[in-house]
């Protein structure tokens, strides 16, 4: 992720990520309570490097951080600048970006009254590799949005996200598909997912899940494609019957599914709606097609 020479943004300074240090003593080490963020920058087809819906992004931080009750105090203009400017000291174009706020010292329960946050980026392939994925229904379920702030990309959910994913690895399995608190498909570790039956989609309703802006723009280009898609609650038993299903995230991009518990879909990947998506996406995020409120190339990128 960083060697010697690579710079983070902390606090408002670039600073070397070998040098920077954090308290031992806080509550995001001890407790989990921190937010961050999954973004992704690319090249595009114009030659210069965008950051993909960078205020989205910035804008889902900075609610997690609040749903936590946790102080932020940054501008969503100056974070997608500053990020900018780390992609540009670390002379990186298509870079995953993981911005995380954290708390100061302190071994209580009590609020902070104030918070750090520093920006990462590094180099990264595909998250979920290339290749249609085998998938395990996971005995572990998402965490109760009666005890926890789920809508929040909060670091301590990640010990969930963890632990199923090293399960299904563990079972012979490329990743988990866990089910909410009721027995509902839910999402994956670090993605969300949809379903292909009859020619529509299907997605989990939001609400134990995290609201996904991968999952949002794949909406949205269902909506430019004429694809149909409706968000529900279904069971595990029902997305078996699918003809096809995949994961999205920034990180996993659009990857298909080639089973869910040894249960092979049917549909040839090359023919299904997933794989239309998978490469509007592609071409979304590098620009070779514009969003329809972003012809105006909002945001300059480097
Ligand atoms: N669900 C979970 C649990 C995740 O960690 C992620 C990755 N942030 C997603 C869904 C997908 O969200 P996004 O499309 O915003 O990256």
């Amino acid at each position: 992720y960083y060697n010697e020479n690579t710079i983070v943004y902390l606090n408002g300074k670039y600073v070397k990520a070998s040098e920077a240090k954090v308290d031992l003593y806080g509550q995001t080490m001890h407790y989990g309570l921190g937010v961050f963020e999954g973004i992704r920058s690319y090249h595009t087809v114009h030659g210069n490097t965008k950051i993909f819906k960078a205020v989205e992004h910035y804008d889902r931080l900075r609610n997690s951080a609040e749903a936590l009750n946790m102080p932020y105090n940054w501008h969503t203009v100056d974070l997608i600048d500053a990020t900018y400017e780390v992609l540009r000291q670390n002379n990186l174009q298509d870079a995953y970006i993981r911005p995380l706020v954290y708390g100061p010292a302190n071994m209580s329960f009590n609020l902070n009254s104030e918070s750090n946050i520093v920006i990462e980026v590094w180099e990264m392939g595909k998250f979920l590799g290339d290749k249609l994925l085998r998938v395990l229904a996971s005995p572990f379920q998402r965490p109760n949005p009666g005890g926890f702030k789920i809508e929040a990309k909060a670091c301590g959910h990640y010990v969930n996200s963890i632990l199923a994913s090293q399960d299904a690895k563990a079972k012979g399995y490329d990743e988990a598909l866990l089910t909410d608190m009721h027995g509902f498909v839910a999402e994956g570790p670090g993605a969300n997912m949809f379903y292909e039956k009859d020619g529509k989609l299907y997605t989990p309703a939001l609400g134990h899940i995290l609201p996904g802006i991968t999952r949002a723009t794949v909406i949205e280009l269902c909506d430019e494609l004429n694809i149909a898609v409706e968000e529900k609650t279904f069971t595990v038993d029902e997305l078996k019957q699918a003809d096809a299903a995949f994961f999205c995230g920034t990180a996993a991009e659009v990857i298909g599914w080639e089973s869910l518990d040894k249960v092979k879909f049917p549909l040839d990947w090359n023919n299904s709606l997933g794989k239309v998506l998978q490469q509007a996406y592609k071409d979304r995020v590098t620009e070779r097609s514009l969003a329809p409120e972003r012809l105006d190339g909002l945001g300059k990128g480097l």
